[in-house]
């Protein structure tokens, strides 16, 4: 065809099933040598469900009390975690409460205020400034995380009053993508979470990442790419969530995935996988090489 080699690429990204924002993407691309992925919604699949309800003593609520109030907090999130608490809800026929004043903290998690109290749903690390106060919600977190699953806490007025545990199905085409990314570049792609240690090490091993940072918060993430590019490499970071926009801003170059992805997510990525497969990862990556041969 007589498609300038750079506009072919655009067009044949887009076959693979990756929309690139513009031509100097697929430059960018091409010379990428590190790759870091996000977990939730990135390697899985995105669409966690809850597996545990667990009240604690303290709270005095029943399982599903506890799961209505962690619902109407997190009513308003978008999430992954949120909208699995939210569809568990629903699936029980639980009618929620209005929330009033709600704000989420990427990373964190949610609070609002739900029939005149404080209700907070987020990561175990909302328990650290509880004290001795959270002794037995710290057992429980790790009890759940010891299965592998990603540990909810739910504080009312700053009591924690019970857990959601959380699972979340690995893509299937996730360890091929690992394996033709580490081909690539020559490096075996990083693993960039927010959740436990546990949780992604376990999920790390399956599908051969070694390098796993947890515990992350947004701006660990853009701490980590700062750090590898100023050893002068060129990073890509794959994300989906309001949490993975500051990293995809930072790096060399951003992905989103499409389907699961927060719209923060996919306005701040160089491009978006629009056909739900990770494997258009690589499949973009070899194409941009190929373009840039063409064109030098
Ligand atoms: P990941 O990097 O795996 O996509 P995130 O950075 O989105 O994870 O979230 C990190 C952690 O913060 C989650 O594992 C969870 O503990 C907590 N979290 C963030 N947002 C929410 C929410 N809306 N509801 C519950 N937990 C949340
Ligand atoms: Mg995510």
């Amino acid at each position: 065809s007589t498609m300038p080699p750079l506009l072919s690429a655009i067009a044949n990204a887009g076959r693979h099933g990756v929309l690139a924002k513009s031509a100097v993407v697929m430059e960018r691309l091409a010379q990428v040598d590190t790759v870091a992925l996000d977990k939730t919604g990135t390697l899985t699949e995105g669409t966690p469900y809850v597996t545990d309800i667990r009240p604690l003593p303290d709270g005095g609520l029943d399982e599903h009390t506890l799961l209505g109030l962690a619902a109407a907090a997190e009513h308003a999130s978008e999430h992954p975690l949120a909208r699995a608490v939210v569809a568990a809800a629903r699936e029980r026929g639980l009618r929620l409460t209005a929330a009033e004043d709600f704000t989420s903290v990427p990373g964190r998690g949610v609070t609002a205020t739900i029939d005149g109290r404080e209700v907070r749903v987020g990561s175990p690390a909302l328990l650290a400034d509880l004290a001795g106060q959270g002794a037995g919600a710290e057992r429980e977190v790790r009890a759940l995380e010891d299965a592998g699953r990603t540990a909810v806490v739910v504080l009312r007025d700053g009591v924690p009053v019970g857990l959601l545990g959380i699972a979340d199905r690995l893509r299937t085409d996730a360890a091929a993508t690992i394996a033709a990314l580490t081909r690539l570049t020559g490096r075996a792609p990083v693993l960039l979470t927010g959740d436990n240690e546990r949780a992604a090490e376990r999920l790390a091993a399956e599908v051969g990442i070694t390098d796993v940072r947890a515990r992350l918060l947004p701006q660990d993430k853009v701490a980590a790419v700062r750090q590898w590019e100023a050893e002068g490499r060129r990073v890509l970071v794959v994300g989906d969530g309001v949490n993975d926009a500051p990293a995809l801003a930072a790096a060399h170059c951003g992905i989103a995935m499409g389907r699961a992805g927060s719209d923060l997510a996919l306005e701040t990525a160089d491009a978006v996988v629009v056909r739900d497969e990770l494997t258009a990862i690589p499949a973009v990556v070899r194409l941009s090489r190929t373009a840039r041969r063409l064109v030098v």
